[in-house]
């Protein structure tokens, strides 16, 4: 929730607004200022004061416990000029809500957080648990001064500036789940390696299971900021001390089925958990049961005076690596979504179509890698893509439009397996970014159809072609013709016109989007196949579309009937 403040009339102007423009998102703190700042601080994720920023200061004084617990706060001016990030501006998101309050109000985001300013990602951005000495790094990072990398394993971060590397350096950036002595130069981030496998009996108090966990973490030297889940058997789901362990760990508890951890190898079966759970190991073969490097064998509680009543046993995970597939749609940069920049930004190896890289290069940071190929080594560039995710790495794959549409996800994920994660950006493919400029002319059923054959033979184009016509449905061509490729587009139109009429209308839209686009609305009577190149798409409507003062326009069918 994002409460809001003012203090005079033209803030509450501003505050309404933005009420207005994200409803049932915020809410609005009426009367005396400083109660109601307080009140919006206990309450609410973030906080916006339509007030100075010296009101603003003395006011959360008193209220501030510390970086993650209180809310992100951001000023508004008097004169609606600025948004200015106050207070908790990446952990609070305030640097992220001042650039969306800017757009709502009109006014200019003011955003001071070093590391943003210099477009370098914040040692608590990278999407890890940090300690050590974070400030003295992060600077370092910033000043341009070298900074050794030292990683026990590759792990998905986001690119990282060119000083930063793994050559020997004073001041260090650790990323390990081991334990390290302090060093005023040195910061560690905590990748999320290990799984700690829980057994418990009924009862057990959180105190001995939460205890176990934690004395076995530190005398096998492992971080518990690197735990990545409890694990544990279904029966034991609810058990308290192990889900109020987890809880206080911060870290999920995931459960599996008695036969399934019974197919698990373990070094120390026996026959307790056999009895009571159907399972020769609890601890260990949950610990186990996604695969690893088991590091502390079961281990018993030692409560004294009585018998244990729970186990554990760590194992370390080999790191995951990320691949996203990114669609920069149609071309003009409004329409390449959020996401899929916020995925560019995210990624530090960037695989594409050497075109394509060059509209994106001024949203990726410093210190992205890119691999850029030529036309025609699709499948050289899904491997690439494929293989550096498989070393751990974060990549983004990108292509025009959607990338799921006649591009690279598809040769990716043939190549891809089970052990990296794979995320999808959709993206605005051709065929609506044309359909917007021609109309409404996929108003009803609709399919696209790429007529290049270069890896399709031609009998199956056809048959489809003709499916599409027999079945009056619109028609979008992909790839429609190429110098080499010039009869395929009219043997195409043919075969619609046996079963619509030559007034039919049909859009041709090249270049949607681009600085050089162009559209018309023609019939598929007139149509001049010369007119259209591989920056093209066609569109033929159905038997009911109508062109209405110069757009296409395909009824919905339950109004109109053809
Ligand atoms: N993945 C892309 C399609 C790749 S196939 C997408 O989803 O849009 C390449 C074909 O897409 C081109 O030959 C052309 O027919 C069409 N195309 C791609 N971008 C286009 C644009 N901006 N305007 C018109 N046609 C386009």
């Amino acid at each position: 929730m994002i409460g809001l403040i003012s203090a005079t009339a033209s803030g509450a102007a501003a505050r309404d607004r933005l009420a207005a423009a994200w409803p049932g998102r915020t809410r609005v703190y009426e009367g005396p200022v400083r109660a109601a700042v307080e009140r919006a601080f206990a309450e609410c994720e973030q906080v916006v004061c339509f007030f100075a920023t010296g009101a603003a200061v003395r006011l959360i004084a008193p209220l501030l416990e510390g970086k993650s617990a209180d809310p992100g706060v951001v000023c508004v001016d008097e004169g609606q000029r600025y948004a200015v990030s106050l207070l908790g501006g990446h952990g609070g998101g305030a640097n992220e809500l001042a650039g969306r309050i800017a757009e709502v109000l009109g006014c200019e985001p003011v955003v001071t957080t070093a590391t943003d300013a210099a477009d370098v990602p914040g040692l608590d951005t990278l999407g890890l648990p940090v300690e050590g000495a974070i400030a003295a790094v992060t600077r370092a990072v910033l000043d341009g001064e070298p900074v050794e990398l030292r990683a026990d394993a590759v792990w998905p971060l986001p690119p990282l500036p060119p000083n930063v590397g793994p050559d020997p350096a004073p001041v260090v950036l650790r990323v390990t789940d081991r334990i390290v002595a302090a060093d005023p130069r040195q910061a560690v981030l905590r990748p999320p390696s290990l799984v700690v496998g829980v057994g418990a009996s009924s009862g057990a108090p959180l105190e001995e299971v939460l205890g176990l966990v934690e004395e076995t973490l530190r005398d096998a030297g492992l971080s518990a900021l690197s735990v990545a889940e409890l694990a544990t058997v279904d029966a034991k789901a609810d058990e308290p001390g192990i889900v109020g362990a987890a809880r206080a760990l911060g870290v999920p508890l995931v459960t599996h089925s008695a036969e399934r951890l019974a197919g698990v190898s373990v070094p120390n079966p026996s026959d307790a958990p056999l009895a009571a759970v159907g399972t020769p190991s609890v601890a260990e073969a949950s610990a186990l049961a996604e695969g690893g490097e088991l590091l502390v064998p079961k281990r018993k509680s030692s409560p004294g005076g009585r018998a244990a009543m729970a186990t554990c046993a760590v194992v370390r995970r080999r790191p995951r690596g990320r691949l996203a597939v990114v669609g920069l749609g149609p071309g003009a940069r409004d329409l390449l979504t959020p996401r899929a920049a916020d995925e560019l930004r995210r990624a530090s190896v960037l695989v594409g179509l050497d075109q394509y890289v060059d509209q994106i290069l001024d949203l990726l940071r410093p210190g992205t890698r890119v691999l850029e190929s030529g036309l025609g080594a699709e499948e050289e560039r899904a491997r690439t893509a494929v293989a550096e995710a498989r070393a751990g790495r974060a990549v983004a794959l990108i292509g025009s439009g959607d990338a799921g549409v006649y591009a690279m996800a598809s040769p990716a994920l043939a190549e891809a397996s089970d052990d990296i994660d794979v995320v999808g950006v959709p993206g605005v493919t051709a065929a609506l970014a044309a359909a917007a400029i021609l109309g409404a002319p996929l108003g009803h059923d609709h399919v696209s159809i790429s007529l290049s054959d270069l890896h399709t033979p031609w009998e199956v184009i056809e048959r489809r072609v003709r499916a599409a016509a027999e079945a009056d449905i619109i028609v979008t061509f992909y790839n429609p013709r190429s110098r080499g490729r010039d009869w395929q587009l009219p043997k195409a139109l043919e075969i619609l016109a046996e079963h619509r009429t030559p007034d039919t209308p049909v859009g041709v839209v090249r270049n949607a989007s681009r600085p050089d686009e162009s559209s018309r609305v023609t019939t598929l009577g007139g149509v001049d196949p010369a007119s259209v190149d591989m920056m093209t798409v066609v569109t033929v409507g159905n038997t009911a579309t109508r062109e209405i003062a110069g757009r296409m326009v395909t009824p919905r069918g339950y109004r109109w009937q053809s």
